[in-house]
């Protein structure tokens, strides 16, 4: 079972307390389909310009993503520019131009229009919206989304959300979206828009998953080299969704062991700059990593008599 994506493809300018990257590699749906190349077949639809380098169309093709559904237009690609202090929790937006990203909407090949996995990463929820009334009921929809998007488009997003069967979005956005700053009432309030489960990224302290009746928290990896957070919430979903495609168990214990996955994919991912951990990532080191989350939140339940 494959997955669909539709997003951004950017270069990004990063500044780090680390280190600066200019133009390099970046955007929602890039992470996000590289991260879940290693565990099912990934199709991506998105746009760049005329500036972006052949050289990172041959990464994603070395990672086996179909790129049918990515186009080249007159015009520059989008571009982002964002800045981490000390605290590498949240970026700061410097610059944001849309560029090709302006005029673009996304046509879904026919061939992809009965995705069973579908992952709207972070881009304009109108454009989003566009997808979803272009494929088939696929089994999952995912969706993705920023503060940039909440403050300017909130109506169209509220939509999305009442399509989507998973939204995954950071606890700053979760606050922002539902004015309401106590998570566990903002998480109701978000569910009650429609969507089925809420998955809300907290940086380095995990993640927290909420259903109607259900919690479920996993913590991130404890990790003593984090050089560039940026693009760590798609990779974190991509590994997620990933994981779900590759098994097509979506039960909540399925979803929990994604949740798991998607948390290994992104502690790697803030290990280098832009997408370079991922460049050299084995599927060994996956599962090692996986084992070690295992043990890192093993604890024995209460003995019988307590
Ligand atoms: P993350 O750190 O996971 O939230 O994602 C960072 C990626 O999102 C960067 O590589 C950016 O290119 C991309 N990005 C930033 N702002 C936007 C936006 N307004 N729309 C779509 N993608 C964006």
């Amino acid at each position: 079972m494959g997955i669909l994506v539709v997003g951004s493809v950017a270069l990004d300018s990063v500044e780090t307390p680390f280190g600066v990257g200019e133009n390099v590699l970046g955007g929602s749906a890039t992470y996000f389909a590289t991260s879940a190349s290693y565990f099912t077949d990934v199709s991506l639809v998105a746009v760049v310009g005329e500036d972006f380098p052949e050289e990172h169309i041959s990464f994603l093709k070395s990672r086996n993503i179909d790129l049918r559904g990515l186009t080249r237009t007159p015009g520059k690609t989008f571009a982002w520019k964002g800045r981490y202090g000390f605290d590498l929790n949240e970026a700061q937006t410097l610059e944001t131009r849309l560029n090709v990203f302006e005029t673009f909407k996304p046509t879904i090949p026919t061939e992809y229009a009965d995705a069973d996995f579908l992952f709207l990463a972070n881009i304009d929820p109108d454009l989003q919206m566009d997808v979803v009334r272009q494929v088939k009921r696929p089994r999952i929809i995912a969706s993705d989304t920023m503060n940039y998007w909440i403050s300017s488009k909130p109506e169209s997003l509220k939509k999305v959300i009442g399509e989507v069967d998973i939204l995954i979005i950071n606890d700053a956005e979760a606050r922002q979206l539902s004015q309401e700053p106590n998570l566990v009432k903002s998480a109701r309030k978000i569910l009650s828009l429609g969507v089925k489960t809420l998955i809300v990224k907290r940086g380095e302290y995990g993640v927290l998953m909420f259903t109607d009746s259900t919690i479920f928290a996993a913590p991130a990896y404890p990790l003593e080299k984090v050089f560039d957070p940026t693009g760590a919430g798609d990779t974190f979903a991509g590994g997620f969704m990933g994981y779900l495609a590759n098994t097509g168990n979506v039960s909540e214990a399925g979803i929990r062991q994604a949740i798991i996955f998607g948390s290994v994919m992104a502690s790697f991912n803030v290990e280098e700059f832009s997408l370079d951990r991922l460049r050299h990532l084995s599927y060994r080191e996956i599962e090692d990593r996986y084992r070690s989350f295992k043990a890192m939140t093993h604890f024995e339940g209460l003995s019988e008599s307590a």
